[in-house]
């Protein structure tokens, strides 16, 4: 009676007894078929050879660890042309040859598996009563066998991966209709790309970021199909170029920041003109030196176009190393700059501006915090902890008293980065007054900024348009106005098609970033156990 609750109704077992230790109940049964099937020659037979105990666990009863013991047989084959004489006996459901789990308890770990990962898996699976460990866990899901998805759009968006942060990299494949994952690949090669392409003839369309082996895996995987540049990156791009463009004209802004400093000091500061000329010098010099990129050395300079070159040409990371003696790691970083900048110094803020004013004897009986927040709104670009590190630098170095000084000048200043992000902005979003003055001098100063801030702002509409040719009119402008902005153009040009659909389309790619962070999550439940092939089968399992 009892026992058609415990197994399941369609297995060919038949519960006997139940008998228990501490913690485990076990289910003695016996087998009710009389014969099984070879699984070479798929021919019945029901003359037994010897028998031999098996032990599978099954779903717990009651919260308690339940265990089906059951005396299988092997049985021969009769067929005189089977190659196989003796074979073990075979069930039609919940007993598989090899397998130490009952099917159903193996399906409450893959469901396990996949949602939590090794470890939780694995911490989980003890309270559940079916304990297994980590590397079981994820030895369930290997077993699986897990088909990549059909397509039901012919748009798909492609973007990487990072694998492993800075070194390796894979690419996904989503389908932008069905917001799911189609498939993973092992690394963002444009070979790799080409031939999955060249495996779904049904694409039509491919949404992909300016990353170039991208570009040229479609090309030649998908020849007819249409490429669309993620309009995100596109607007990121034109954010660099411009955050550039004010990097390189120190002087101009100095100039700028002097003059605002003059007309906008506090009544009660009168203003120098020569004191906020050097304060002002002071905070742009740090910047300055780490942001230009004149003295990278010309041998450096030769390998990244080099690097650059080669990687065009379709030539891979490992031939690029060779050849150019560099390492892989810094060929691979290569290929995805856009421009060789020199390495930031730590040490970039501009603290050195407000060394006297923090010195002073009233300010001495401050806390950090204070100090800290003074000294920030009269211009401090720095962190916290490296205002605090050069403070206790100073009170072991300096132990006297710095001479009363007639105060600090306040002095505004604006980054590049700030400054670039200003242009992209419509004035309603400017809130703060003083960008706004800034910006009204600084464009009544300099025509030619006036001139890039209208092209960024034009850029932008591109994208609410969605017009054939404004893009190719956009280009000219900015060919004609001659505002540092040629460059970005010219890469425009170079990629022009796809940067036309992603102006003229609704697609992008921001389906395909949001799948990567789930990549993301699905690794780090892995605990770094995580191989390609593993994680593969996660992400497609999971978005099914
Ligand atoms: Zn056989």
């Amino acid at each position: 009676m009892i026992s058609q609750f415990i197994l399941p109704t369609n297995v060919q077992l038949r519960a006997d007894s139940i008998h228990s230790e501490p913690g485990i109940l076990y289910i003695d049964t016996s087998v009710c078929q009389t014969c099984s099937i070879c699984p070479v020659c798929n021919k019945k037979s029901s003359k037994i050879h010897s028998r031999y105990s098996r032990t599978l666990l099954d779903l717990p009863i009651s919260g308690h660890l339940s265990k089906v013991q059951l005396k299988a047989r092997k049985y021969f084959c009769d067929n005189p042309e089977c190659p196989r004489k003796v074979f073990t006996e075979r069930f039609d459901c919940e007993i598989k040859p090899y397998y130490r789990r009952m099917i159903r308890s193996n399906d409450l770990l893959t469901r396990m598996a996949l949602e939590l990962g090794g470890n939780t898996g694995a911490a989980i699976s003890r309270y559940a009563g079916v304990p297994v460990s980590p590397s079981t866990i994820l030895r369930v899901v290997k077993r699986l066998d897990i088909q990549p998805k059909k397509l039901t759009s012919g748009v798909i968006g492609v973007d990487d991966w990072a694998f492993k942060k800075g070194k390796t990299y894979g690419t996904v494949i989503v389908d932008l209709a069905k917001k799911e994952v189609v498939d993973l690949l092992p690394d963002r090669e444009s070979a790799t790309l080409s031939e999955w392409l060249k495996q779904h003839p049904e694409i039509k369309t491919v949404s992909r970021d300016r990353y170039g082996p991208y570009a040229l895996g479609i090309k030649t995987g998908a020849p007819d199909a249409s490429q669309v540049a993620d309009r995100f990156h596109l607007l990121m791009n034109l954010g660099d170029a411009t955050k550039r463009i004010f990097q390189s004209k120190g002087k101009e802004l100095r100039e700028a920041f002097t003059l605002y400093n003059q007309h906008n000091q506090p009544k009660n500061q009168p203003a120098k003109a020569i004191e906020t000329e050097s304060a002002v010098q002071n905070m742009l010099q740090i910047t300055e030196d780490t942001l230009t990129t004149a003295n990278i050395s010309i041998d450096k300079l030769h390998k990244f176009e080099k690097v650059k070159d080669l990687y065009s040409k379709g030539n891979s990371i490992r031939q690029i190393a060779k050849t150019v003696k560099l390492t892989r790691t810094t060929v691979r970083k290569y290929t995805m700059m856009e421009q060789l900048v020199k390495r930031q110094a730590h040490t970039t803020t501009n603290l050195d501006a407000f060394i006297d004013f923090l010195m002073q004897e009233e300010n001495r009986v401050k806390t950090y915090r204070e100090l800290h927040k003074t000294i920030v709104e009269m211009g401090f670009n720095g962190k916290y902890t490296q205002f605090c590190n050069k403070m206790n630098e100073l009170k072991n170095t300096q132990p006297a008293l710095r001479p009363k000084s007639t105060g600090p000048i306040l002095v505004k200043t604006w980054s590049p980065t700030r400054l670039s992000l200003m242009l992209y902005m419509e004035p309603c979003e400017l809130k703060r007054a003083d960008d706004k003055d800034f910006l009204k001098l600084l464009f009544e100063k300099y025509p030619q900024m006036k001139k890039m801030e209208k092209l960024v702002k034009g850029f932008k509409n591109l994208f609410k348009t969605k017009k054939d040719g404004t893009l190719k009119t956009w280009i000219e402008e900015v060919f004609e106005s001659d505002c540092g902005l040629n460059n970005f153009a010219k890469n425009l040009l170079k990629d022009y098609d796809a940067v036309n659909n992603a102006v003229i389309t609704n697609i992008s790619n921001g389906q395909v970033e949001g799948q990567v962070n789930r990549i993301k999550t699905i690794k780090r439940k892995m605990y770094g156990k995580a191989g390609f092939q593993l994680l593969r089968k996660m992400v497609l399992a999971k978005s099914a």
